[in-house]
């Protein structure tokens, strides 16, 4: 793989968008316009296999400037196009391609959208929120970049389940150190691994992953690679933590 050619093109989001939809033709994926926010449509694609419940949500690039989780994403499921249709996903591919296109953390309002899932007269989080309803995943996975990250790092909400976030952690540690400080963005982290709760009193301000583990996911899983480090390893350490969080869904 040559990474300097996507070190050009992570931020083309055309690019990226023609990518999502020759490969959901080929791999037999279902694409789901559900809303269109600042000219652009928003997508997401269904598998065949993906039923009401224990399902598995997959998202990327609601921060724009952290191309590592929509690359990622991309190239996990081309790794894998195969067995897509026979994988009950639910993916997401990128959830602010202004913000992709301007490498922005926000929106093109300067709204950062992994604020507003309480707001519900925001349209794209209306909508994204109508299409998971009547929905319940097994697992979720939120995939992100730090710009302060030491390292690779990840916040794990469940329900009644053991922790799989530090073998995920593993997985990535093959591309990108371990961040081993002990308090990650004022909270308590053990090797990178920071367990969270819903604290909806504490944190109004809801983001995608506390929503989807509120209603609707029994694991939500949010990766934060170090967007200072080189573009390729982030990349492999989703790719990474995506195949190693599905192979453990399913045990
Ligand atoms: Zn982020």
């Amino acid at each position: 793989m040559n990474f300097d050619f996507h070190r050009h093109r992570v931020h083309d989001y055309l690019f990226l968008h023609r990518r999502w939809q020759s490969l959901a033709r080929k791999a037999g994926l279902k694409r789901l316009t559900y809303c269109t926010a600042e000219e652009f449509e928003l997508s997401c694609f269904i598998s065949p296999a993906l039923e009401s419940t224990r399902g598995i949500y997959l998202s990327a690039g609601i921060h724009g400037d952290e191309p590592a989780g929509t690359e990622g994403l991309y190239q996990w499921a081309e790794l894998h196009r195969s067995i897509l249709r026979e994988l009950p996903v639910m993916i997401f591919p990128c959830l602010n391609p202004w913000g992709l296109i301007h490498n922005r953390r926000t929106n093109s309002e300067n709204q950062d959208l992994n604020r507003c899932f309480h707001l519900d007269d925001l349209q794209r989080i209306a909508a994204h929120k109508q299409v998971m309803q009547q929905r319940k995943f097994r697992l979720a996975m939120c995939l992100h970049e730090d710009y302060d990250a030491q390292g690779v790092y990840l916040y794990e909400i469940r329900k009644k389940l053991t922790t799989f976030g530090r073998e995920l952690l593993a997985a990535a540690g093959y591309h990108i150190p371990i961040d081993s400080r002990v308090t990650i963005e004022g909270r308590r982290a053990d090797q990178g691994w920071i367990a969270r709760r819903i604290n909806l009193k504490k944190f109004p301000e809801v983001s995608e992953g506390i929503y989807l583990a509120a209603n609707y996911s029994e694991r939500t899983i949010t990766t934060e690679t170090p967007s200072e480090y080189d573009l390729g390893p982030r990349i492999q350490a989703h790719v990474a933590m995506i195949q190693r969080a599905i192979e453990l869904s399913f045990v």
